[in-house]
């Protein structure tokens, strides 16, 4: 069976939870799991590189004559060079590197019967979805409100935030991992970041950093601003975007994950912070909750 020579059509940056695509490779996948390849689909898969956003729950309709649903089991990332294909962690590039095809592995329990050439129908767990996209964009909020709130712990310019403000989440992030209805970021204060310029006595006092952020946070929800992600081409490995159009202006964060329309959609955001002394460094973990 031939390997996928171009990009899955992916429909989730604009929000749909509902596609309708043809099979065009089946291959064995992790465990009692086969993965297939689709030429278009609404289902969003787990990064390999910066797994941020959990996948999608859902299943695929096999539009055969009382063809089966079939559960998606998980959905990773899938690479192929032309010879060879690589699944989830295995896939050896970062998405989008040239010369390379990239496919959403829908990942089913083996045993079933699908096939290259088969219509299939993907419908996407829309309430679980659209708790993420709510989570994924008050995480990139938070994320520029944490950097606003911080901007006099620097003591030399680093690189400004989509809003320009001191990059901290950039400089000092961890993980991220998106939940429904909210985030949780970890960052690294050590000795890097202190060579920077950024003074760790900012987080002495973590419950004002929280109310700072906080107070950002509700000005900007009140501004109900819109929110769409742009992207450069229909493809798994385009370039896309968040923006949002705050009142200082319009914020650009490169990000392939799904999101809510416009910050209405999020109720109250809020951030709360835990800090912990490791050695060498500070970690603080924000915990972001919208609704
Ligand atoms: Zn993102």
């Amino acid at each position: 069976m031939a390997l996928p020579s171009a990009d899955t059509v992916v429909d989730y940056p604009r929000g749909a939870v509902e596609s309708d695509g043809t099979v065009v490779h089946v291959a064995d996948g992790p465990g009692d799991l086969v993965a297939v390849l689709l030429d278009r689909t609404a289902f969003h898969p787990v990064d390999a590189h910066w797994p941020d956003q959990p996948a999608d729950r859902g299943v695929l309709e096999v539009a055969v004559p009382g063809g089966p649903a079939l559960p998606v089991i998980d959905a990773v990332v899938a690479a192929t060079d032309g010879e060879t294909l690589f699944l989830g962690g295995d896939v050896p590039v970062r998405t989008g590197t040239e010369g390379w095809v990239f496919s959403v592995a829908h990942l089913v329990p083996a045993g079933t019967v699908i096939a290259e050439g088969d219509r299939v129908r993907v419908i996407v767990d829309a309430d679980h979805r659209a708790a993420l996209s709510i989570g994924h964009t008050a995480c990139h909020l938070a994320s520029l409100a944490l950097d606003r709130a911080l901007s006099d712990a620097w003591g030399k310019p680093v690189p400004g935030d989509a809003l320009g403000a001191p990059g901290f989440d950039a400089q000092a992030i961890e993980t991220s991992t998106i939940l429904e209805r909210g985030s949780r970021d970890v960052y690294r204060i050590g000795k890097s970041l202190r060579r920077k310029g950024f003074d760790p006595a900012a987080f002495d006092d973590p419950v004002a950093v929280a109310g700072r952020v906080n107070a950002i946070l509700g000005e900007w929800t009140a501004s109900g601003a819109s929110v769409r992600v742009d992207a450069s081409e229909p493809g798994l490995s385009a370039r896309r975007s968040w923006v949002c159009d705050l009142p200082e202006g319009e914020a650009r964060i490169p990000c392939g994950g799904t999101h809510a329309t416009g910050l209405a959609d999020l109720g109250t955001v809020s951030v709360s912070f835990e800090t912990e002394d490791v050695p060498g460094a500070r970690r603080v973990v924000m915990t972001t909750t919208a609704g």
